[in-house]
């Protein structure tokens, strides 16, 4: 399923009679101001600063960023035991003092953080693999705003080909890009966390993660959207597909900190807040109470990731015979000992029965490459 930008655009214009381009140029950072003291996470702050809050440019539901966000196509990718398991290139910065001492964190401390996402990632066949790199500048140790995009600028690692999170001190909070901001492939895309929230057994960074693989906090549709507005998600939402987080899967819930169902009604609709999935990772709980994602949440994260994060993903190639991540000499060799023969095993590569000339050119056309 690939789309292009532009052309997702142009047909959703067609569509709605309207275009869904927020076309407001990114504005200097302002969110500071705006991030409630306490708060972990201040990807929507941030996102809000630079391109405005949704607005209501279709009746019934919030603004279109692209082709997951229709439920058909979304349900397409849910996740089962077929579903191809996406691997993620990232790139973990660490910044040093200039002189290279006091580095915020441990090449340890990153492995451990890294099989801490790949251990919440795993029930929805989303891997991560990672480098890590030790930046020596002083300066942006410290998180500054005005030093968020010098500072990207300067050590992104190939923000086309992965996703990048800058390990910085930033007195609490983290945030992510999400993959329909102009942003998300360049260096001013990517995660920013604080080394507090980093670490061993850390689960803030599976939030921000799930920011930049196009998922909304649960509480979207109630406390980042104008009450009551086409994007506002009620409880017992019938369109909840269409509105706040556009999973219909996690219930309406307002912003809680508590590993608990919120108390008291929903201003907008007067209904009692139902049972809510506060043990989400998008929503605000502490971390320990964090659990799971919903089964359409998993599967935006698998659209998004095919439409527009591709150029992230380790290639998934069957013609890694032999599943050694790559395909080479030995898979090669494998075919060719199966040549002209009927197995049922992994060298009938497009299925038809026999391991014939089919199948080499397929061998042949991803020889050399990386695959997960
Ligand atoms: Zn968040």
């Amino acid at each position: 399923m690939m789309f292009s930008r532009t052309v997702w655009l142009a047909v959703c214009g067609l569509v709605l009679g309207g275009s869904p381009v927020r076309a407001d140029e990114p504005t200097e950072a302002t969110w500071r101001a705006d991030l409630p003291a306490g708060q972990f996470c201040a990807t929507t702050e941030r996102y809000y600063a630079r391109y405005g809050p949704p607005e209501n440019v279709q009746r019934g539901g919030c603004p279109l960023d692209g082709p997951c966000d229709d439920p058909t196509i979304r349900d397409a990718y849910t996740v089962g035991e077929e579903t191809p398991i996406r691997v993620v290139r990232t790139q973990v910065i660490v910044f040093c003092r200039t002189n290279g001492s006091d580095c915020l964190t441990t090449a340890d401390d990153v492995d451990a953080q890294m099989v801490t996402l790949n251990e919440t990632f795993a029930p929805y066949r989303i891997k991560f693999e990672h480098e890590t790199s030790f930046a020596r500048r002083g300066t942006y140790r410290i998180y500054n705003d005005i030093d968020e995009r010098p500072m990207k600028n300067q050590y992104a690692v190939e923000p086309q080909r992965r996703l990048n999170i800058f390990v910085v001190d930033t007195t609490g909070f983290a945030f992510g890009t999400f993959p329909w901001d102009d942003d998300a492939l360049t260096a001013q895309g990517g995660i920013v966390i604080d080394v507090d929230l980093f670490g061993a057994g850390e689960t803030i960074l599976t939030h921000e993660v799930g920011h930049c693989l196009g998922l909304w906090h649960t509480h979207h549709g109630v406390s980042e959207v104008d009450r009551c507005s086409a994007c506002y998600e009620v409880p017992m939402d019938v369109n909840g597909d269409n509105t706040g987080d556009r999973c219909a899967d996690t219930p309406a819930t307002p912003v809680n900190f508590d590993c608990d169902r919120p108390g008291g009604r929903d201003s907008c609709s007067d209904l009692r807040w139902r049972q809510t999935d506060y043990e989400n990772y998008m929503g605000y709980a502490p971390s320990f109470c964090y659990t799971r994602l919903s089964p359409q949440q998993a599967a935006r994260c698998h659209c998004w990731l095919d439409d527009v994060l591709w150029s992230w993903l380790v290639p998934y190639c069957p013609e890694d015979i032999n599943a050694d991540r790559a395909v080479d000499i030995a898979d090669l060799a494998r075919l060719l000992n199966d040549f002209g023969t009927a197995p049922s095993g992994p060298t009938d590569l497009d299925g038809d029965g026999v391991v014939g000339l089919g199948d080499l050119a397929r061998l042949l056309n991803r020889f050399g490459q990386e695959c997960h």
